[in-house]
Parts: C-alpha cells; sequence; structure tokens
C-alpha cells in the first residue's frame, strides 16, 4: 500500500525547498498547545529519577522555513515521512 504525500518540486527533486527564500538545509517543526507528563521516582538517597515522558500535543502542528519563517506545513506529512 502507498501513501499520498505531496512531494515537493525543489532541487534536487524530491528536496525540500522554502519558496520565499529558497532554503533548503534548515526547518522548524512549531507544535502549539504541548502538554508534556512526567513520571518520576525518587530513589533511597531522596533524589529523583525520571522514569516515563509523555508528550501530547492539543494544538497545531507546523512546518516553517528555518531561516525565513514562511509557513511550509502543507509539506509536514512528508517531512514527517523523511525523519530517519
Ligand atoms: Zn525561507
Amino acid at each position: 500500500m502507498k501513501k499520498k504525500v505531496q512531494i515537493p518540486t525543489g532541487r534536487p527533486s524530491g528536496h525540500l525547498t522554502c519558496p520565499v527564500c529558497g532554503n533548503t538545509e534548515d526547518f522548524i517543526e512549531l507544535a502549539q498547545n504541548v502538554t508534556v507528563t512526567t513520571r518520576y521516582r525518587q530513589n533511597v538517597d531522596g533524589s529523583f529519577t525520571p522514569e516515563e515522558n509523555e508528550t501530547d500535543i492539543h494544538g497545531e502542528v507546523r512546518l516553517l522555513c528555518g531561516k525565513c519563517s514562511a509557513d511550509m506545513t502543507g509539506y509536514h506529512n512528508h517531512f514527517l515521512d523523511m525523519i530517519f
């Protein structure tokens, strides 16, 4: 099964390019209304060790150019597919 993803048309083909400034290197993922829950265990000496970390994103997630902050959210699904 193939997933349908908006593929960028930058050069070389398939590379994400900012339509405003031409940046191909720096990108920012911006998540809004994020709740981070961390579970801690207290050790015998009174110190704490983080055990579990959960991040809930309640707002929208946007993809921005890292240089001029242009909104590139339309490519976010492609961006997620290309993170290794
Ligand atoms: Zn840009």
